[in-house]
């Protein structure tokens, strides 16, 4: 597991805020602001935050579902910002997403034979009779049956929405998966069969995971690496266990305080946040996090942190040496 699939550098997305009867620029809102990481191959790494940090524009920067202001994503090496239409449309079949509300993404007038017949008939994938054979196999595999494929959307509960979602992104035969927010929509009672769908075919098929979700508890037990966002930055990222029992940043401490421990004898300090998550088109000055850090000091107000490792540990905090 050492050889690097995805590698995103330096990467941004400012959405411009115009006005006025000439539509006129009067600022932009930076959805994501100067992020990096990468990704080895057969690895999970898990991005977690609240809404509007920027996660999910992260996951359609990677899928190039919108184009990036600034920064690289090399997918295998390949500079995706760059690529032509055709050349997208191949590396695509390489790397499917896994969406929060499967619903939404199912077309309702459609059985599932052709829903997940489709990503194959996109990429000029097999003969019909094989494109069907792949369909039956593919439902056999996320624990549905082969009788399905003549079902629609609406006939299925929430988490059999989502296998034929992950059976949809399998369909290829893809290297990664971006999974964005895939149980959030779902029971609890639930959210543990799809993970362990997703961590069982994961070891079967050799998938790469990006992973994102706004509750830490949830991509605990699935991911290698966690990294933590905050107003379009990351702000916390390390080995899973590492990120869990030795948080350093006070905003990813605030998030793991919420977080409940299975054991009834451990207490836990609960770390209530203050305030609501600033506008990313106005965001406070020195380190995006003090206007509701408990640690705040005079120089935060000022002075934005440098993301930096500390022994393989990133984070950007003043407070941490
Ligand atoms: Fe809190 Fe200051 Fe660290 Fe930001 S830099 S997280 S405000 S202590």
């Amino acid at each position: 597991m050492s050889e690097l699939l995805l590698k995103v550098e330096g990467l941004k997305k400012y959405y411009p805020i115009t006005g006025g009867p000439f539509g006129k620029k009067k600022g932009e809102v930076r959805a994501v602001d100067d992020i990096s990481f990468s990704l080895k191959k057969g690895e999970t790494l898990g991005i977690v935050g609240e809404s509007g940090c920027g996660k999910s524009t992260t996951a359609r920067l990677v899928m190039r579902l919108v184009e990036a202001s600034d920064g690289q994503i090399l997918f295998e090496d390949k500079e995706i910002t760059k690529l032509s239409k055709a050349e997208l449309r191949k590396t695509r079949r390489n790397i499917q997403m896994v969406f929060q509300d499967p619903y939404a993404s199912l077309n309702p007038r459609h059985s599932i034979e052709k829903i997940l017949e489709e990503p194959l008939i996109v990429h000029g994938i097999g003969s019909k009779a094989e494109r069907k054979k792949r369909v039956q196999e593919m439902l056999e595999i996320v624990g549905l049956s082969s009788y399905h494929a003549k079902r629609y959307p609406h006939q299925f509960s929430g988490g059999q929405r989502q296998r034929i979602g992950i059976a949809r992104a399998l369909m290829t035969k893809p290297k990664l998966i971006i999974a964005d927010e895939p149980v959030s929509a779902l029971d609890v009672s639930i959210q543990a069969q799809i993970l362990n769908l997703l961590q069982d075919i994961q070891k079967q098929f050799q998938l790469t995971y990006l992973f994102i979700a706004h509750d830490l508890g949830v991509v605990r037990h699935i991911s290698d690496r966690v990294g933590v966002m905050y107003l379009g930055r990351l702000i916390e990222l390390a080995k899973s266990d590492e990120l869990y029992e030795h948080p350093m940043h006070p905003y990813t401490k605030t998030l793991l305080s919420a977080v409940p421990i299975p054991d009834p004898d451990y207490k836990r300090e609960t770390i209530t946040i203050s305030g609501e998550l600033p506008s990313p088109s106005n965001p406070p000055s020195g380190c995006a996090f003090h206007t509701r850090c408990p640690a705040c000091i005079d120089r935060c107000k000022t002075v934005r942190p440098e993301y930096r490792s500390i022994d393989g540990h990133y984070v950007a905090c003043h407070l941490v040496n």
